[in-house]
């Protein structure tokens, strides 16, 4: 891989660039920013730059072809070292950095390390979700991090900075990564054929926040099923509140998940319904509105709302604020089941007494 495989972060690059050919470079970076932006790859893509044969520090390049940069393709450079939070589970196990019980200190990320390079004139370690050490974890890279070993060079990765000990983030150089543009958050979701059409890419996309990682989760067929079922729900005149907040509640319990992934997508639901209004006030103001999910439905609640004439798109902003009403409901920590409750309750009666109301 080389930069050219990575989208955006140009500014990030540059600067690291010019920090190394000023002779400063650190022992320890911490890359910060969402999750699905590129951090990781950002990050192998840095230590084969440093690794690479063919191109000095300075010029932060890498060849793909010497033989570091192969190994570093291949997953064998001898040393590189890449840990993270293992999947299913919420914390990094100590015994990635220490070694199991028996082998305390012998193995693991800490004693990695700390050996002499192998090949070339450093070892390079990523922490991927650095934000998932415990404290027994933390501690343990702490004493790394305050006397680093000779050659070597630690990258830690975290999407939250406030989950990390301040004598951890104190002793890291601070990277700032800022989220991908819309354009290649739908150029990677259809090079990755997470999504198969343009359209769908485009949709997703402009909802993602500038993360790959939520443009995917999008795009979760359940989640989709989901969501038109709540276009289908809210695009009627006589919208049911019990009926629909149950289905809904349901829906959000068959996509699985702990609690945070229940209210994570209950929040999904609440922003597609702002969306939907989102759309329908688009369309009532005559402005032109992509083809995306639930098209359809869009369209069937903006004719009846077209019936009102200049009213309409009033109701329709005035639709948007119940759904934001709803969403702080979720970050001051309702559950999801109260949530659809409160949500649903409110969108029928305003739609219901507005809708009925004379022009
Ligand atoms: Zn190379």
């Amino acid at each position: 891989m080389n930069w050219d495989d990575l989208r955006g972060h140009r500014d990030q690059i540059e600067m690291l660039r010019r920090s190394i050919a000023r002779g400063r470079q650190a022992h320890a970076y911490l890359f910060a920013g969402m999750a699905g932006i590129g951090k990781s790859r950002f990050a192998r893509i840095f230590a084969q730059s440093l690794f690479c044969e063919n191109h000095a520090d300075t010029e932060l390049m890498a060849c793909d072809e010497c033989s570091p940069c192969r190994q570093m393709n291949a997953g064998s450079h001898p040393d590189f070292f890449a840990i993270g939070c293992p999947e299913g589970k919420n914390e990094i196990p100590v015994s990635v950095f220490n070694g199991d019980k028996e082998r305390r200190g012998q193995e693991g990320l800490i004693h990695d390390i700390s050996l002499r390079p192998m090949a070339g004139s450093r070892r390079i370690a990523i922490i991927d979700d650095a934000n998932r050490m415990n404290e027994e974890g933390a501690n343990a890279m702490l004493k790394t991090l305050e006397e680093p070993p000779p050659n070597s060079m630690l990258i830690l990765i975290a999407e939250n900075l406030d989950a990390l000990l301040p004598t951890i983030r104190s002793r890291c150089q601070l990277v700032r990564f800022s989220s991908l543009s819309a354009n290649d958050v739908s150029d990677l979701l259809l090079e990755t054929e997470i999504a198969s059409t343009a359209e769908e890419a485009t949709a997703a996309a402009a909802m993602s926040e500038g993360s790959l990682h939520i443009a995917a989760q999008l795009l979760n067929p359940a989640l989709r099923t989901l969501r038109l079922k709540l276009y289908d729900a809210l695009s009627t005149s006589d919208l049911r509140p019990i009926d629909v907040a149950n289905s809904m509640t349901s829906g959000i319990d068959e996509l699985g998940g702990d609690t945070n992934e229940h209210r994570r997508n209950a929040g999904w639901l609440i922003r597609f319904a702002q969306e939907f209004y989102r759309q329908v006030a688009l369309r009532l103001s005559g402005d032109s509105v992509p083809e995306g999910p639930g098209t359809e439905f869009v369209a069937r609640f903006t004719a009846l709302l077209t019936a009102k004439g200049a009213k309409g798109i009033e109701i329709a902003m005035e639709l948007f604020d119940r759904c934001v009403l709803a969403e702080n409901h979720i970050s001051w920590n309702v559950g999801p089941a109260k949530t659809m409750e409160l949500l649903f309750d409110d969108l029928a009666r305003t739609a219901r007494t507005r809708l009925k109301s004379a022009r």
